[in-house]
């Protein structure tokens, strides 16, 4: 899976970024996700290899910590530059969007809430 790197066509199409960051915050998810599953794995194998004392299946183990450690080093490379991209393609929206600001509040305890300020198309929120 190759990250998806996004070419400014038209930077005055917030729909076309909205859309973007969406199915990039979706990718971001699913590659940590799998990156987690590999952790597991190598712990796992790692785990396997400390009690092995047959050869083959230490050779075995070996092999397998080797690939996943190559699985792993790819996807911590590619969540990185998803993570860059989301960050790029939020400062193309929160630039562009025609903001339309209203405000809610968010309960920050059972008897408090706290006023915020919001963009109802971008989700920017002003502190
Ligand atoms: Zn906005």
């Amino acid at each position: 899976m190759d990250c998806y790197n996004i070419n400014i066509i038209d930077s005055s199409n917030i729909d076309y970024f909205l859309f973007t960051k969406k199915k990039c915050d979706i990718l971001l998810n699913s590659l940590k996700e799998t990156l987690s599953i590999y952790y597991e794995l190598r712990e796992f194998n790692a785990g396997y290899f400390d009690v092995c004392n047959d050869e083959n299946k230490i050779t075995a183990c070996h092999n397998n910590i080797a690939v996943l450690d190559k699985e792993i080093t790819k996807y911590e490379k590619e969540i990185r530059a998803t993570e860059e991209q989301i960050i790029l393609i939020s400062k193309n929206i929160q630039h562009n969007c025609v903001h339309e600001f209203i405000e809610d509040y968010v309960d920050v305890d059972p008897e408090r809430s706290e006023k915020i300020v919001y963009c109802q198309v971008c989700e920017y929120t002003k502190i």
